[in-house]
């Protein structure tokens, strides 16, 4: 299954990449070959270094055109790339240290002052896992 693709300039990254929609190449079946949507010929595995602002992913894993040097990322990787960027980017913006406490079998956590008006209005949140110690929390 072979579906839309979305592209990215690696080289030409402008402010505007930073907020609002940032546009990725897409590979969305990651078990085929994957091949250059411009010198269709297959691309070999292996790993790029992606550069947003000034936040650096180190050995994302890509398939890369032998020829004219495009570079695809699987569904997947797009995916947790796009979180990385998004949770370094909000650490960037504001961070908070809170406390994690626990009465044995829940854990709290106390949102900051400025964070929890916002949260009033709010009955769902959605944790999304980026590692095993890093989350981002989205409230809906
Ligand atoms: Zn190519």
């Amino acid at each position: 299954m072979r579906t839309k693709k979305k592209e990215i300039d690696y080289e030409n990254i402008t402010p505007e990449d930073l907020k609002g929609e940032v546009k990725f190449e897409v590979e969305i079946d990651s078990e085929a070959p994957v091949y250059c949507t411009d010198c269709h010929i297959k691309m070999d595995s292996t790993k790029i270094d992606i550069k947003r602002g000034n936040i650096i992913l180190m050995n994302v894993d890509a398939n890369k055109c032998p020829k004219c040097g495009k570079e695809l990322l699987d569904v997947e990787t797009a995916s947790r790339v796009e979180r990385e960027f998004a949770l370094r980017h909000s650490e960037e913006l504001k961070g908070y240290d809170v406390k994690i406490s626990s009465d044995g079998r829940n854990y709290l956590i106390r949102f900051p002052k400025e964070l929890s008006k916002m949260l009033a209005t709010k009955k769902i949140a959605k944790i999304l896992p980026i590692d095993a110690d890093e989350f981002v929390l989205k409230v809906m």
